[in-house]
């Protein structure tokens, strides 16, 4: 595709775009270019009605029923089915629950727990740059067993061949990376890690719903992500965890609930996992949260992935053409891989001023945003973004850095 070089031709764009009738799907504020899908999805407008189903009729009216008569005890294995193809996995392998630090702590302590027939398998590799709360619960768990696990940060995805060895139990890894977009070739490091005899664990927070997946075909051992980015289920929906059938008879967490046992209802006073993935669950989830994740997940039963990913493609090579001819004068690095299959659904770029640059643009009304050390990042949602909203964006910011009209002094929100 030729850089379109005007409004018009990025008008255009929107007119041919296959996906464009599913931004009707959202409820997007006016005047609002809403580049931060990676962080909080937009809301489907599906959402309300369903959580007003879920509060007046399922919780309001019908009561304690709704447990078996709105499916509500069913409802983390009949989301995980919905999930499923968009990771490129099978039904009955994935349980919409908890958050994903919870998720992350199950599955690294049952990988552990599967190594542990192997005394000399103590290290767990991740990267440095993966996001925080991926490497604090390997801390947690590894701090918390005490038997000299240790964990080992690569600073580049290129230093796991040299640093993996027959002392590697796990490699956890998050697919996209959420500050710079990197994308790993999941079924390449997945063999890697097991020609080592390790376990592989995806995080799959910045590709479920961005990215192509294919769970069972690079033949993954973990993944856990979430369904509040790109999948839309709203602020603080649950997470997902997949454990595929080979590994589900020895897949053994310290959460051992309630909803994990094998007859639940029997109030059994000792712990017995059920075969199935509902042994990933821990206890009660939140329905009104959770109902609204297949809202998101509808949406995504309109198209595939593949036409995802082809937008996404199109969307992010149009930022970062625009952005790089258009604030050329400007100390903008980008940091997101130029290469397709290396990069994710986003661009992010170094400024000395990003904090404050990231401010002026949500002043105007374009939404991203900062991220640790000195990074703009925007996220690329085909589902919803438009060609014109990336043309507009990179007006907008064009416009803020030639007239300096940011803020040094800019606040520092809690929340950045
Ligand atoms: C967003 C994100 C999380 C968030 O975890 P929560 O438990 O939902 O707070 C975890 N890991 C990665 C890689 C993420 O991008």
């Amino acid at each position: 595709m030729t850089t379109p070089n005007s409004r018009a031709a990025c008008e255009q764009l929107d007119q041919q775009d296959p996906l464009a009738a599913l931004r009707d799907e959202f409820l997007l504020p006016d005047g609002v270019i809403y580049l931060d899908g990676n962080s909080l999805g937009a809301r489907p407008k599906a959402s309300l009605q369903r959580a007003q189903e879920v509060i007046a009729q399922e919780w309001g009216t019908d009561l304690i029923k709704s447990w078996n008569k709105a499916g509500w005890f069913d409802l983390p294995s009949t989301l995980g089915n919905q999930l499923a193809p968009l990771i490129g996995a099978q039904a009955d392998e994935v349980v919409v629950t908890d958050s994903t630090s919870i998720n992350l702590f199950k599955a690294i302590s049952a990988a552990l727990q599967m190594q542990s027939g192997d005394a000399q398998r103590k290290v767990i590799i991740t990267e440095r740059s993966n996001f925080p709360t991926d490497i604090y619960m390997a801390e947690g768990i590894t701090r918390w067993l005490d038997r000299d696990y240790q964990i080992q940060l690569i600073d580049t995805p290129d230093e796991l061949p040299q640093v993996i060895n027959e002392k590697t139990a796990l490699v956890m890894l998050t697919h996209v990376n959420y500050r710079t977009g990197y994308l790993h070739d999941m079924a390449a490091v997945t063999a890697l890690i097991h020609q080592h005899g390790a376990l592989a664990l995806w995080d799959l927070a910045h590709s479920a719903g961005a990215v192509p997946v294919e769970l069972n075909a690079a033949q993954a051992d973990f993944a856990v992500g979430c369904t509040y980015k790109y999948l839309n289920g709203g602020p603080g929906a649950p997470a997902f965890i997949w454990v595929p059938r080979r590994h589900q008879a020895a897949f053994q967490h310290p959460l051992s609930g309630w909803w994990g046992h094998a007859s639940p209802f029997a109030m059994q006073p000792h712990f017995e996992p059920t075969a199935s993935i509902r042994r990933a669950l821990c206890g009660t989830q939140p329905m009104v949260s959770l109902a609204l994740v297949g809202c998101g997940l509808d949406i995504f039963g309109k198209t595939t992935m593949q036409a995802i990913r082809e937008k996404s493609l199109a969307l992010t090579d149009l930022f970062i053409a625009l952005v790089e001819s258009q604030c050329a004068a400007h100390p903008l690095e980008l940091v997101t891989p130029r290469q397709h299959q290396q990069r994710g659904s986003q661009a992010s770029f170094h400024h000395p001023h990003a904090y404050a640059i990231i401010q002026a643009l949500i002043e105007r009304g374009v939404i991203g945003d900062y991220r640790e050390p000195g990074i703009m990042r925007f996220g690329f949602t085909p589902l919803y973004v438009r060609y014109v909203d990336v043309w507009d964006a990179v007006a907008n910011l064009r416009d803020i850095l030639d007239r300096e009209d940011y803020d040094l002094h800019a606040k520092r929100h809690a929340v950045t």
